[in-house]
């Protein structure tokens, strides 16, 4: 009988959950759900130089709010505890030394310093910077008797000939010659592990039976079979996702955007938009059904349809996402994410924003146009001012219009008198004023958007008159209209 799937994410500390990480933990967390397996979460922090403080907060944090529960590991403990690398150090030198009294590993007595102008001198070389078996070549004895002196010496593991190969779950058949790679350190000589040492030893501890991870480990896959070899183990089944690019074809990193989970988040965006779209680097269903809550990504999830090739992180059709879940959602919480978002920010003083149900009827009138809560007052902001400065460029076009000032003053005029002051006489009366003048309706709609808005683009213009209110918007389209006969300019903007 197969055993039960369980599957790890393994972050070091170093710093914010970035999206690539949050991508294999999310295809762990799915392909552990599909078949009722585990998730475990371990923190691989032995490389103490590496680890930064507080990085580790950030990352449980950027999980939690994916909605990525894990079984076992930090928080929540589990049988195969402790989760944390740096509270299993005994193990790792235990077996380590064990491959040193069988013989699959070494003492390195070499100088660091040395080591790397060798390293130089072969890469100058055009050669592989490969360790030169200086102390593989050290007699037994004279290996035993520095030790026994208390001579520092890290361990290293003996690459065999031969090639390795394994059956990737995503890739197929992957082949390495074993050649190209290293007698790798297995134990520092301040005896902390290396990360393939450590992660072979854990994966095997915990009972991992599916590692999946981004393929810039590939090439660590073949060392780390080696060593479940050679210390008697079977490695699990292997499965390397494919790398993420931004749209401009090179390795996703901050020079295209955000990166980090918890910049996403605090930037409006949704975690079920967010879990959709990582699901989709690398993954598809069936090429066109894009939408997927969680619970439906853990039921159709395969390791099938996980692509060998790059995946392209796509800013732009994470805003659409967003958008679609956003406006999905109910108007209160939408109006809800929109006060805290001007709260956190200080964009409004709280005052302009306290009438509960007036907020609501302007998130209403934006509608689609807001893909997440920042986008609010660029299609609101008007709403919560006293006076409206227009944009340069279509006030620009106002003043170029000779008639604008006097239709303006005409639809105020109108709209002083309109009773009921409600959408669809308001309506009527603005539309009546354009037959009048015998002129496009957009001839007076776009000339008052630009007067009660400052923009050319708003929420539909008879909704904005509405939030208004009567006097505002009389007062805003005379003022506007004497503005454009003065010839006034707008303030640049
Ligand atoms: N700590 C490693 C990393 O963050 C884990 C790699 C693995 O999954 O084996 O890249």
């Amino acid at each position: 009988m197969a055993s039960k799937v369980r599957v790890r994410f393994a972050p070091s500390p170093t710093g914010y959950l970035h999206v690539g990480g949050a991508r294999t933990a999310l295809f762990n967390y799915l392909y552990a759900r599909k078949h009722g397996g585990t998730f475990v979460l371990r923190i691989e922090d032995t490389d103490q130089d590496r680890n930064v403080e507080d990085a580790l907060g950030g990352i449980l944090e950027g999980l939690k709010w994916l909605g990525l529960r894990w079984e076992e590991g930090p928080e929540v403990g589990g049988p195969h505890g402790p989760y944390f690398q740096s509270e299993r150090l005994a193990g790792y030198a235990e077996a380590a030394l064990r491959l040193l009294a069988e013989g699959s590993a070494y003492r390195c007595y070499c100088d660091p310093e040395e080591l790397k102008k060798k390293r130089e001198a072969a890469m100058a070389r055009s050669e592989p910077p490969k360790y030169d078996r200086t102390c593989f070549r050290l007699a037994k004895e004279e290996s035993e008797a520095r030790a026994a002196r208390g001579e520092p010496f890290a361990l290293r593991f003996l690459m065999l000939e031969g090639e390795t190969s394994w059956d990737d779950e995503v890739r197929g058949t992957v082949t390495f010659q074993n050649s190209i790679l290293d007698d790798l350190v297995i134990l520092r000589t301040d005896r902390h592990p290396t990360y393939n040492f450590a992660a072979v030893v854990d994966d095997a501890a915990m009972d991992i039976t599916h590692v999946l991870r981004g393929d810039d480990h590939i090439s660590n896959t073949p060392r780390q079979i080696r060593i479940y070899e050679a210390l008697g183990l079977t490695p699990p089944r292997f499965g390397h996702l494919p790398m993420i690019l931004g749209p401009d074809g090179t390795r996703l990193s901050k020079r295209h955007g955000a990166v980090s989970v918890t910049a996403f988040r605090d930037d409006g965006i949704l975690p079920q938009a967010m879990v959709n779209f990582l699901a989709l680097l690398g993954w598809a269903f069936d090429g066109e059904r894009e939408m997927f809550t969680m619970d439906e990504l853990a039921e159709v999830f395969t390791l099938e349809r996980v692509s060998k090739n790059p995946a392209i992180f796509n800013y732009e059709k994470l805003d659409w996402m967003n958008g679609e879940y956003f406006r999905a959602l109910p108007l209160p919480v939408r109006a809800d994410m929109v006060a805290s978002y001007l709260r956190e920010t200080g964009s409004l003083p709280e005052a302009a924003y306290h009438d509960r149900r007036f907020l609501e009827r302007a998130v209403e009138a934006v509608g689609d146009r807001m893909k997440r809560p920042r986008q609010f007052l660029e299609y609101a902001g008007y709403l919560f001012v006293d006076q409206v400065d227009p944009e340069a460029a279509p006030w620009a076009e106002l003043l170029a219009k000779p008639m604008t000032a006097a239709r303006l003053k005409k639809l105020a005029a109108l709209l002083a008198e309109v009773d009921p002051f409600e959408h669809d006489a308001i309506e009527k009366a603005t539309r009546g004023l354009a037959v009048s003048e015998t002129v496009k309706a957009g001839e007076v709609i776009m000339p008052a958007r630009i007067a009660l808005t400052g923009k050319k683009v708003s929420p539909g213009i008879f909704d904005v008159m509405l939030l208004l209110g009567r006097e505002r918007t009389v007062q805003r389209l005379r003022h506007a209209a004497e503005r454009l006969e003065a010839g006034s300019p707008a303030p640049a903007s």
